[in-house]
């Protein structure tokens, strides 16, 4: 999503003849897009800005800080960091162009408001290597408070997109070559609730009827959104990749409701045994958070149970870390932060032979491979994605690039296929 908007900002001012460089020591303006989902990132914030701070000394950069860490900070990043020229909210970023003139001007901008609308979702991007992979968000902020996260105060609640917009943004998209749609938002699949417009499973419909877009993904679900008519979607609509990225946080009733979840481990284990009967091929993935408040061994042990009898794809594990104006961090009974990362490394041990296996599995399969990109390691290779959205390096030139192709997996590592 974070990336996403930097591309969106790029795309703006690339509109008033900037250039997009890859060194902050040889930029004019340094533009720091940031997230404050959990506490490392705003540390790493933080000792970036004193590095910048230097460099702005030195050569006199205009210096501008956007995203979630604005937005929580909002004028206070101001006071707390007074080298720099301006700020904006992620419900903000189209005003990009309007920070930079004033701060050329040398007048301080500050943006933080965010009234609903969906101004900032509709800028597209226009980096020509998401061509053939495209992004659209569609729907921005949160309604549902888990306790222990920070998005619902600094994106502020749900907005959905007009349909038809996202329908024409994804039309314009195909014709320009794009191959992939992935639908974004901070919980897609209440997309539109309670709106007078399509539901999520019709907007899938419509993207599907898109001619020249081979395949869907959404990210990221919520287990208590999941309703039977997305799920029927699977298998039924052939655009749409057998994969889903639906995290479960917590395999203990317990703390589910302490993160105010609003489903049990029954609940979402049902939903994982109905996707698995309409699609049996799907690939499932999922974050989870250890070391919540109140977490006790039993706890954590439900959450390896659950890692086992699920049997995950993927899945992305962190330490809890308690997050300015949420519920949770004023919760008691603190796991200590050793007892914590313990408790995650035998998580992330437990997944990675999991994720492994599934991986070796596919070894002499065929299946359809996407490809995107040239290979990081190899100049000979070129590097894919199947349906189910693992990775896949093979021999193969630039000219493939966009191909859909049947691809012979020969080896599964830990994080990609070779075909
Ligand atoms: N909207 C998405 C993503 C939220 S943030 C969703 O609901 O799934 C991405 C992930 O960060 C979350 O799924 C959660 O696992 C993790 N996370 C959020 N707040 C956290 C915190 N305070 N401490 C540790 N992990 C956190
Ligand atoms: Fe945060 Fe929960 Fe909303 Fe996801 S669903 S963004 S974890 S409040």
């Amino acid at each position: 999503m974070n990336e996403h908007d930097a591309e969106k900002m790029s795309a703006l001012l690339a509109r008033s003849g900037l250039e997009r460089i890859e060194e902050a020591k040889d930029a004019d303006i340094v533009i720091v897009n940031t997230c404050c989902v959990r506490e490392k990132a705003e540390q790493k914030f933080y000792s970036l800005m004193g590095r910048l701070r230097s460099l702005k000394r030195r050569k006199g950069v205009i210096l501008g800080v956007t995203g979630c860490i604005a937005q929580s900070e909002k004028e206070g990043i101001g006071e707390k960091l007074p080298y720099i020229d301006f700020s904006l909210g992620p419900s903000s970023i189209h005003r990009i162009t309007e920070a930079v003139e004033h701060a050329v001007r040398k007048a301080r901008f500050f943006d933080f408001s965010d009234n609903g609308c969906t101004t900032s979702l509709a800028i597209e991007p226009g980096n020509p290597s998401r061509k053939i992979k495209a992004f659209v968000t569609i729907m921005k902020g949160c309604n549902n408070f888990c306790s222990y996260c920070i998005v619902p105060y600094v994106r502020g609640r749900e907005v959905s997109r007009n349909s038809r917009d996202v329908v024409q943004e994804i039309e314009g998209l195909a014709a320009q070559g794009a191959k992939e749609v992935t639908l974004l938002g901070q919980n897609v699949n209440s997309y539109n609730k309670g709106v007078d417009d399509l539901s999520f499973p019709d907007l899938l419909k419509a993207i599907n009827r898109i001619q020249g877009i081979e395949r869907i993904r959404f990210v990221t679900s919520h287990p208590k959104d999941l309703s039977q008519g997305l799920i029927d979607c699977f298998g039924s609509l052939d655009k749409l990749c057998e994969s889903i990225h639906l995290p479960f946080q917590a395999g203990s009733d317990k703390i589910l409701n302490l993160m105010n979840r609003g489903y049990s481990t029954e609940g979402y284990l049902n939903k994982i045994r109905l996707l698995r009967e309409r699609c049996p091929d799907i690939a499932i993935t999922a974050d989870c958070i250890v070391g919540f408040p109140g977490e006790e061994d039993g706890d954590f042990e439900r959450t390896m149970e659950l890692v086992r009898e699920v049997r995950f794809d993927g899945m992305f594990s962190f330490a809890y870390s308690p997050r300015k104006y949420t519920a949770a961090s004023s919760l008691p009974d603190a796991v200590p932060r050793e007892a914590a990362l313990e408790r995650l490394a035998r998580l992330q041990a437990v997944q990675k032979s999991i994720t492994l296996e599934h991986n070796r599995s596919m070894e002499g399969k065929v299946v359809q491979v996407l490809v995107e990109d040239r290979s990081r390691n190899s100049e000979d290779e070129v590097m894919g994605r199947t349906r189910t959205n693992k990775i896949v390096n093979f021999k193969g030139s630039a000219d493939m690039m966009g191909s859909l192709l049947e691809v012979l997996i020969t080896k599964g590592y830990a994080n990609s296929l070779r075909g």
